[in-house]
């Protein structure tokens, strides 16, 4: 089968000439971090303040993805594995439009969050971390999540009975807890600059 495929990545157009078209450089902003720490609040704002700045981006988030494309998966470990695969897959195409591409995932091991940074590639991936103690997300619960894991109506949720790995070399560590949502997305705007900045 795979003999039978002939990409014409070649034929395209390059990822510099639409960044020059759009006039800034593509990256992919990987927010890793507990349900209900901020990924979603930060990227919905961090996009909003790069339109501002006539920066073109746009977010990929957990839900919708969930929602749509990725529909047919659950959460065992394969079906895991898959959804980080065809989001990486995503945002690539994504960055390779020349987009700087905004990703919410849990994404709670080194190892999913491995297998993104190699699909997507090593100096175009910007790992964010998104610091909230795990009382501080029980304690917003925005989905009413967390009281479901603690009833035992979710399996393996992320904090409660599945684990959350630390990043260890994020590019970025936010910390949301005694800070405004306008001042952690300042925090990354702030860094994101240097790298977009044609
Ligand atoms: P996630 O996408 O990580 O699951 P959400 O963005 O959906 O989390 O929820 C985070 C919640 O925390 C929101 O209700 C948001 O208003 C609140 N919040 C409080 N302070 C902050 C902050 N500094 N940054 C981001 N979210 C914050």
């Amino acid at each position: 089968m795979s003999n039978n495929i002939h990409t014409t990545f070649h034929q395209l157009l390059k990822r510099e000439d639409k960044e020059h078209f759009l006039k800034q450089k593509a990256c992919v902003v990987w927010l890793t971090g507990l349900s209900g720490s901020g990924k979603t609040t930060i990227a919905v704002e961090l996009e909003r303040k790069l339109l501002e700045a006539k920066y073109f981006s746009v977010v990929l988030d957990g839900d919708n993805i969930r929602h749509g494309i990725n529909n047919n998966l659950g959460f065992s470990e394969a079906d895991r594995q898959e959804n980080i695969r065809r989001i990486a897959e995503i945002a690539k195409l994504f960055l390779n439009t020349g987009i700087i591409t905004i990703c919410c995932f849990v994404s709670p091991t080194k190892a999913i969050r491995q297998q993104a940074r190699n699909i997507i590639g090593d100096k175009d991936f910007i790992e964010v971390f998104v610091d909230t103690p795990l009382e501080e997300c029980e304690k917003r619960d925005v989905k009413g999540l967390y009281k479901k894991a603690r009833a035992g109506e979710i399996k393996d949720f992320t904090g409660i009975n599945q684990r959350f790995e630390i990043p260890e070399n994020p590019n970025l560590i936010i910390q949301t807890s005694n800070k405004s949502v306008q001042v952690c997305t300042t925090e990354l705007l702030k860094y994101l600059l240097n790298k977009i900045k044609i």
